[in-house]
């Protein structure tokens, strides 16, 4: 235990020292969140402890009122923040205050930019915390002892946040956490009484514990409440203004921005629990991150009970953050008795259409703000078409999709796109591509296009999941345009080509059999008007764009051979049925079938062949009249 005594020089792991830059940097012009942020963590200290004495009333010993309190010296240019809450141990000190412990914290730190608004932005997604002291000081002082330990075993940490810190061991007579800020030049505001009140009121507020104000200077002064103590979702909605609520959201998830829209509800009757969601603006750093800490936090009875509850709501639901104050559940849950309370189901279930609603009613009202949403959500949302049967209607109605009316964006809801749709079409049109680009320009569309019928450009890897899990909307199924035999809705000229291909089937009948290792058939296609040619699958086939993704996330797929369809009104088909050479028909028709592979985005299966037969083809040209 002797190392346990003595003082100990450490360094910051190598993201908080990146963290901290950045941070000093670009939220200069933020610099009073600090307070907030320090004020939530104390609280969160306070949580900690009523929790832990449930199954330990001990902890709580003879000082079992929970406070904080904020107290400022202007002789000393010095600002604290104290509470009795848990506590840190000199190893939860060490990893706490030294190390960042979320996952993807490299990643996140890379796509910083050096342009302030930007990353000051990006931070607010990561959530800045104990480190945004060092905004205001240049140097901080940590003095703690956990709940539970003996006076002598506190620890002092102290930093200039430059690139270490120093741990010591030191006796303090109270429990949980002191933190002192010295502050810089700049920042001599934060040690005034009435500013500091005002931070208090405007941030804090909401705090459920009591926060004192204290002016070392004054020993006269009594110290005073500032705050109004209360959980502010145990008030009701009408007696708290939008200000209060984006607070309490920005205490409760460390985002500096503000929360898109919120809802808070209180169900009476059989079960009762309060509940308070939000939808951020923008999408954390980790929201890909599918192991990463997601849920609401837990309350019972206004005890805190845990952070990141994932039980409330559905995994494509992990950008909702909120709480939830349960009354009936035993204060003694754990998670895994949680997954098993027969209350659970119903709360989630009640849960998840109560956000569902919310976005409904965003959609409805805030354009601009549903924009916004589906920009930064609307990928893990259409998880929801997928995951959530039970509600897939409702998920429905909230997709986005980008379309032919359209510049790209996905902005059209499949309302709009019904809403334009003629009474005849009885089917919703949508092609499958990698990109943008690559689906406005395909060949499949032209028949479609030319008999202005809409179609769903559909860009996303999970797209394909979403039309199949959706199967219809509103009664009308989805058809994908690059499969099996398209049907062009009745009355909007149906292409019937039946003479059509009677008269071409001596030439079908050759292109069959020289294509017959690469294709399953050979047909004259009613979707093309511009193009010489397209490939399709089979209708019971996977469509091309499914099979690319699952092949190259590993998978063994059997093999099948697509369906060429031609447009015999092209030149280039008409010269290819006139072309009395075997060899050159061969060639010529072997590269008509790489092109249209090449426009839907499969590769060759052999490139190295086509090169050498569009190589025939120019040395043909250098030959001709007039090339030199
Ligand atoms: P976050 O609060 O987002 O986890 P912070 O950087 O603010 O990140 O804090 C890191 C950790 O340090 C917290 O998760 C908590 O465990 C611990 N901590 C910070 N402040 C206190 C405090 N006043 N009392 C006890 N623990 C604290």
């Amino acid at each position: 235990m002797s190392d346990n005594t003595s003082r100990e020089t450490l360094g910051f792991q190598t993201e908080v020292r990146q963290l901290l830059q950045l941070m000093i940097h670009s939220l200069y012009s933020n610099k009073e969140i600090f307070l907030r942020e320090l004020i939530s963590n104390a609280s969160d200290a306070a949580d900690k402890l009523r929790f832990e004495g449930l199954a330990e009333p001990g902890l709580l010993g003879d000082e079992p009122e929970l406070s904080i309190s904020v107290e400022y010296d202007d002789k000393a240019r010095t600002l604290s923040v104290i509470d009795n809450g848990i506590g840190m141990s000199r190893e939860e000190l060490i990893d706490n205050l030294g190390t960042i412990a979320k996952s993807g914290t490299t990643e996140f730190l890379k796509q910083m930019s050096g342009d302030q608004l930007k990353d000051a932005r990006l931070i607010g997604q990561f959530g800045v915390g104990f480190y945004s002291a060092f905004i205001v000081a240049d140097k901080v002082s940590v003095e703690t002892r956990r709940a539970g330990l003996d006076a002598d075993q506190a620890v002092r940490w102290e930093s200039d946040g430059e690139g270490e810190f120093t741990i010591e061991s030191i006796t303090r007579s109270q429990r949980g956490t002191s933190v002192t800020l010295h502050l810089k030049d700049d920042a001599g505001e934060f040690c005034k009484g009435s500013r500091v009140e005002h931070l208090i009121r405007r941030y804090s507020d909401h705090i459920a514990f009591p926060v004192a104000l204290v002016d070392r200077n004054d020993a006269d002064k009594e110290p005073r409440v500032v705050n109004s103590a209360t959980a502010l979702w145990t008030r009701s909605r009408s007696e708290l203004s939008d200000e209060e609520y984006r607070e309490f959201y920005k205490h409760l998830s460390h985002d500096f921005t503000d929360p898109l829209t919120w809802s808070h509800n209180r169900v009476e009757g059989k079960r009762e629990y309060t509940s308070l969601l939000y939808i951020p603006s923008s999408a954390p750093f980790d929201l890909w991150n599918r192991d990463a800490p997601r849920g609401l936090k837990l309350y019972i009875q206004r005890v805190f009970i845990m952070d990141d509850a994932e039980q409330f709501l559905p995994l494509y639901l992990r950008f909702v953050k909120g709480i939830v104050d349960a009354s009936d559940l035993p204060l003694n849950v754990s998670r895994e008795l949680l997954q098993q309370h027969p209350d659970l189901v119903s709360m989630r279930s009640a849960l998840t259409r109560r956000v569902l609603d919310m976005l409904a009613k965003m959609a409805a009202k805030k354009a601009g703000d549903y924009e916004t949403f589906w920009r930064e959500f609307g990928q893990v949302l259409k998880e929801g078409a997928v995951e959530d049967p039970a509600n897939k209607d409702k998920v429905a109605k909230l997709l986005r999709f980008a379309t032919t009316h359209g510049e790209g964006k996905q902005d059209q809801s499949l309302d709009d796109y019904m809403g334009r749709a003629g009474k005849e079409q009885d089917k919703i049109y949508y092609l499958l591509a990698e990109n943008h680009l690559m689906a406005a320009a395909s060949p499949h569309l032209e028949g479609l296009k030319k008999n202005g019928i809409e179609v769903l450009l559909l860009t996303d890897r999970i797209d394909p999941w979403v039309v199949e899990s959706l199967g219809e909307y509103d009664g009308k199924p989805f058809e994908d345009v690059a499969r099996g035999d398209l049907e062009l809705p009745e009355g909007e000229g149906k292409l019937t080509q039946d003479a059509n291909d009677q008269a071409n089937k001596p030439f079908l009948k050759k292109l069959r059999r020289v294509l017959k290792d690469r294709v399953a058939t050979v047909t004259v296609s009613r979707r093309l008007v511009e193009s010489p040619a397209c490939v399709v699958a089979a209708a019971d086939e996977l469509n091309p764009q499914l099979r690319r993704i699952l092949e190259a996330s590993g998978q063994e797929l059997p093999e099948s051979k697509p369906t060429l369809e031609i447009n015999t009104g092209h030149p280039l088909l008409t010269k290819l049925s006139a072309e009395p050479d075997d060899k050159r028909f061969e060639m010529l028709s072997n590269i008509v079938l790489d092109h249209a592979l090449l426009a839907e985005g499969s590769q060759l299966e052999n490139p190295a062949e086509y090169v050498r037969r569009m190589n025939d083809l120019l040395l043909e040209l250098d030959s001709a009249p007039g090339s030199g």
